[in-house]
C-alpha cells in the first residue's frame, strides 16, 4: 500500500534520534517488527529510506518510525520536518514478523535496531500474550539508550518481559554490562537460550556477528528471524 501523510506527531527520543508518528489509514495492516519506505521531497529532489515501525499494531490511530539522525543527507532533510509536513508511505514490508506464535522468545538489538523490538513488546504486552521475552539491548553510550521509559512502562505491565541493557562506552558512572552481545553473555543471561526463538536486528555488521555466534551455538536458522539495517 501507498500513501501520503503529514507527520502528526514528533518525539525526540535522544540526541540524535527522533521519532515520526502518521494517523495509520484504516486499510494498513502490518505486523509487528515489518518496515515501510519513507520518500521526501526536497528542492524536487525524491529520497527514500526503509525504516522498521517502532509502533505496535495494536495502536489503530497512528504509525510511527525512529530514525537515528547521522547529519548525512536524507536525516538532514527528516530533521527539520515539522508537524503537517507530508510523506509518502509504502509497506508494509519484511519478515521479520512477530503475531504470539511462540512460546520464548530473544530479541536481541543493536543501537536503532531496537525499533522492531519495541514494535514486538508493544504487541505482546497490549495483546496480553503469555510470550516470555527477553529483550537484550547494546548501545554504546548511555545517551544512546532508546525507549527506556516505555520499556520500563511495558514491564510494569507485563510480567513475561525482561530487559538486559549492555554498554560498550558507558562512562565510568555505568555499574551494568559493558560487552559486547556475546555467547557468554548469552549463555550467563538466558541459560534456556536453546528454547527460544531469536530476533536479530541492527546495522550488517552487528546483524553478521549475531549470526555468526548463534551459529557456532548450534542454534538452526530455522530457530533465527533478523533484520539487516543496510544504509548505515
Ligand atoms: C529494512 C530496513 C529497516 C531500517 N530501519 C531503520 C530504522 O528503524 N531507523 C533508522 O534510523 N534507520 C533504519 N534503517 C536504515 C535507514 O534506511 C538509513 O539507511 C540509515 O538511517 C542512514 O540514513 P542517513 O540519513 O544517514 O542516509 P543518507 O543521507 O543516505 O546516508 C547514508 C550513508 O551514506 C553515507 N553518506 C551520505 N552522505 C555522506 C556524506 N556527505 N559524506 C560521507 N558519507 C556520506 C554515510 O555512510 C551515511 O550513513 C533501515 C534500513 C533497512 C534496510
Amino acid at each position: 500500500m501507498k500513501f501520503e501523510e503529514p507527520v502528526i506527531e514528533i518525539i525526540k527520543r535522544a540526541y540524535n534520534v527522533k521519532s515520526f508518528r502518521f494517523k495509520k489509514p484504516e486499510a494498513f495492516d502490518y505486523k509487528a517488527g515489518q518496515y515501510i519506505t519513507v520518500t521526501l521531497n526536497s528542492n524536487g529532489k525524491k529520497l527514500s529510506k526503509a525504516f522498521t515501525l517502532s509502533s505496535s499494531p495494536t495502536e489503530k490511530d497512528h504509525i510511527e518510525f525512529t530514525k537515528k539522525l547521522t547529519g548525512h543527507e536524507y536525516s538532514n532533510i527528516l530533521d527539520v520536518i515539522k508537524v503537517g509536513d507530508n510523506a509518502l508511505i509504502s509497506g508494509p514490508f519484511g519478515k521479520m514478523t512477530f503475531e504470539g506464535e511462540y512460546e520464548k522468545i530473544a530479541l536481541l538489538g543493536g543501537g536503532i535496531g531496537i525499533t522492531p523490538m519495541i514494535s514486538i513488546c508493544k504487541y505482546s504486552t497490549d495483546m496480553k500474550l503469555s510470550t516470555d521475552i527477553m529483550l537484550i539491548c547494546s548501545d554504546k553510550t548511555e545517551q544512546d539508550m532508546i525507549f527506556a521509559e516505555e520499556l520500563e512502562e511495558m514491564k510494569r505491565q507485563n510480567p513475561n518481559l525482561a530487559v538486559f541493557n549492555t554498554l560498550t562506552r558507558a562512562s565510568e558512572n555505568w555499574t551494568g554490562c559493558r560487552e559486547r552481545i556475546c555467547d557468554s553473555l548469552i549463555l550467563r543471561e538466558l541459560p534456556d537460550y536453546a528454547e527460544r526463538v531469536f530476533y536479530v536486528c541492527g546495522p550488517p555488521p552487528m546483524v553478521d556477528s549475531m549470526m555468526e555466534m548463534l551459529h557456532n551455538m548450534k542454534i538452526p536458522d530455522s530457530m533465527i528471524h533478523k533484520e539487516s539495517l543496510i544504509g548505515y
